[in-house]
């Protein structure tokens, strides 16, 4: 649960009574001078890895959450400022689970566009590619969210292709980032981690990808959202986070403990898997890439139709292909 806590500390900045205590800087900040503060940081993170360099045309993965809400709010101000495009790119899964947690999703999404006068697309699964995150549950023998991750992938990836944007920016946080570099050491996961990138460039047909918050703790992104009165859907979705099975819950909860008692730990973690291993693994051989005999799209070259494809055949929304 968060909160924003009421110190009866000064702002390092001002005279004003601090709302947020940032513990790995030991700063205190009032309203104005951490907006101020955040908004700062997230324009030197993008561009010190130069993530919108070139861009002329942006889209932005919006969930309907806190983290690609305020992703949204901050690339609206920094197209202004650096004069590219922006779209906006909503997925409605169609995962209600009796919460309608897609439908109120979505409807945050859109209301945060129509509020920025933001142009934007909403994909409905269903209506699309004829099936719902709900229904490949029940169908569909793989982890929910792990076809949930395939299929925003995906998704996101055609569509960005299909409106001319040249960069992809999801909102992922640094919480994260820290929880996938743990996982893919906890599981020896070289080429997970090696795929693990703030920016993955353009390449065998992929758009370049950006993750701009991806050090920024969730609880400052949280923070930010509630301060500047962002609207955004505060539940967690029904099905909950389960991507790399439970070790990697636990590794996400023990990585929080961690940061609360040495402040500071989850960033030194990304940055330094980012800037000193990361060199060392950059010689990992990658993936030969193919094309699927279906949708034309990248996949791996030892297999025929790619996953994506492969999910729609399971669940009969493609029929299968005779191939050779
Ligand atoms: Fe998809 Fe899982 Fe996230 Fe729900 S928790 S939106 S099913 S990845
Ligand atoms: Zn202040
Ligand atoms: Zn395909």
């Amino acid at each position: 649960m968060f909160a924003i806590y009421i110190f009866t500390v000064k702002c390092t900045k001002c005279n004003n009574t601090a709302v947020i205590k940032i513990p790995y800087a030991g700063l205190y900040f009032c309203r104005e001078h951490f907006i101020e503060w955040f908004e700062r940081r997230f324009k030197k993170v993008a561009k010190d890895y130069k993530m919108f360099e070139g861009s002329k045309k942006v889209a932005v993965a919006v969930s309907g959450g806190k983290d690609s809400t305020t992703l949204l709010h901050l690339l609206h101000a920094l197209s202004q400022e650096e004069g590219f495009e922006l779209i906006g790119i909503t997925i409605d899964l169609g995962i209600d689970m009796g919460k309608k947690y897609s439908q109120l999703s979505t409807e945050f999404a859109v209301k945060n566009y129509e509020a920025l006068g933001v142009k934007y697309r909403v994909v409905r699964l269903k209506e699309e590619y004829g099936f719902t995150i709900d229904e490949a549950k029940v169908k569909v023998r793989r982890p929910v969210c792990s076809t949930c991750g395939l299929t925003k992938r995906y998704v996101l990836e055609v569509v960005a292709e299909e409106e001319g944007a040249d960069t992809l920016a999801t909102g992922h946080n640094l919480n994260d980032v820290a929880q996938y570099v743990m996982t893919g050491y906890f599981n020896g996961d070289v080429l997970s981690l090696a795929r693990l990138r703030p920016v993955s460039p353009a390449e065998n047909g992929y758009v370049k990808k950006v993750k701009p918050l991806f050090l920024i703790p969730e609880k400052e992104v949280m923070t930010y959202a509630l301060l500047k009165g962002i609207p955004f859907l505060y539940d967690s979705c029904p099905h909950t986070f389960r991507v790399g099975g439970a070790s990697s819950e636990a590794i996400r909860r023990t990585l929080e403990e961690l940061e609360d008692k040495v402040p500071g730990f989850m960033a030194s973690l990304v940055k330094n898997f980012e800037e000193k291993i990361r060199p060392r693994i950059e010689d990992v051989p990658k993936e030969t890439l193919g094309r699927c005999k279906i949708c034309g799209r990248p996949t791996n070259k030892d297999r025929e139709i790619c996953s994506f494809c492969s999910l729609r055949i399971k669940l009969n929304t493609l029929p299968s292909p005779r191939l050779k």
